[in-house]
């Protein structure tokens, strides 16, 4: 069985179609997903996902593209990330891709988030885009490695991977890696050790080939791990042995359910 270990099953595009996704992912063999927050006002709704459904957990976080969102404090994550559903806390992290000008409250509520993960000891899920080197160093500033977590949605080079996993934190592959032009990225999924490998969908974005441009969900989580055992010649079973095992080892938080 795989795992999804990002997806926003709160957008409307999911939500209102749970029995068939559920459906899809049981055909499909993907047994268990994360739900994952971008705000603190959509947490209920991720949470209440997360409760419903054994096989479904939550992250709680504040995505770093919604610079409108009103402030919050490390203790408010803390607090909800009390709940047990609650395994990881993010989105969180850099994206001076969509965003431009000061983001100086970017980094601020990066490391906001460092600094709840450490005290819940809950592990970080990070999105980065553009912004690879304040990453890594936020992450190092605020000793992120003493809890640990996932680089999302990868999509940067081998050598931010390996400096990430030097850290203590997992690389995780969307649909992106089955992407024809995403020529780097096969290299670097490649490249690095099996026993810090993910896999995600980042649903309802980023649908795989031969979804790309659709509304994606969890089960096709199945078509990057089917890239990922092409790519490194081992079997779509041995894909999905590892990255589940990876899964719960990492987010040890989460009971996995039959
Ligand atoms: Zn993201
Ligand atoms: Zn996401």
């Amino acid at each position: 069985m795989l795992v999804d270990s990002h997806c926003h099953l709160n957008f409307p595009e999911l939500v209102n179609n749970m029995q068939a996704l559920r459906q899809s992912m049981q055909e499909e063999r993907v047994g268990h997903a994360l739900c994952i927050s971008v705000t603190l006002p959509d947490f209920p709704q991720v949470l209440a996902i997360a409760e419903a459904y054994d096989n479904f957990y939550a992250s709680v976080g504040v995505h770093p593209d919604y610079e409108d969102e009103r402030a919050f404090t490390e203790d408010q994550l803390v607090e909800l990330a009390a709940h047990p559903k609650v395994i990881a806390i993010g989105e969180t992290g850099l994206d001076y891709f969509r965003l431009t000008g000061d983001l100086e409250w970017q980094r601020d509520r990066f490391r906001t988030h460092i600094r709840a993960a450490i005290r819940a000891q809950k592990p970080l899920v990070i999105h980065t885009r553009s912004a690879a080197e304040d990453t890594l160093r936020i992450m190092r500033e605020e000793h992120a490695g003493r809890i640990g977590g996932v680089m999302h949605c990868f999509t940067e080079s081998l050598e931010v991977a390996l400096q990430a996993i030097d850290l203590g934190f997992y690389i995780s592959f969307s649909g992106i890696l089955t992407f024809k032009n995403a020529v780097e990225l096969k290299e670097v999924a490649k490249a690095l050790p099996l026993d810090r490998i993910l896999v995600e969908t980042d649903s309802p974005y980023l649908a795989p080939v031969p979804f790309r441009g659709k509304t994606n969900q969890p089960s096709y989580v199945r078509y990057v791990a089917e890239e990922l055992a092409k790519l490194r010649e081992i079997s779509y079973q041995e894909v999905e042995r590892a990255t589940t095992e990876n899964f719960f080892r990492l987010f040890s938080r989460a009971r996995p359910c039959s």
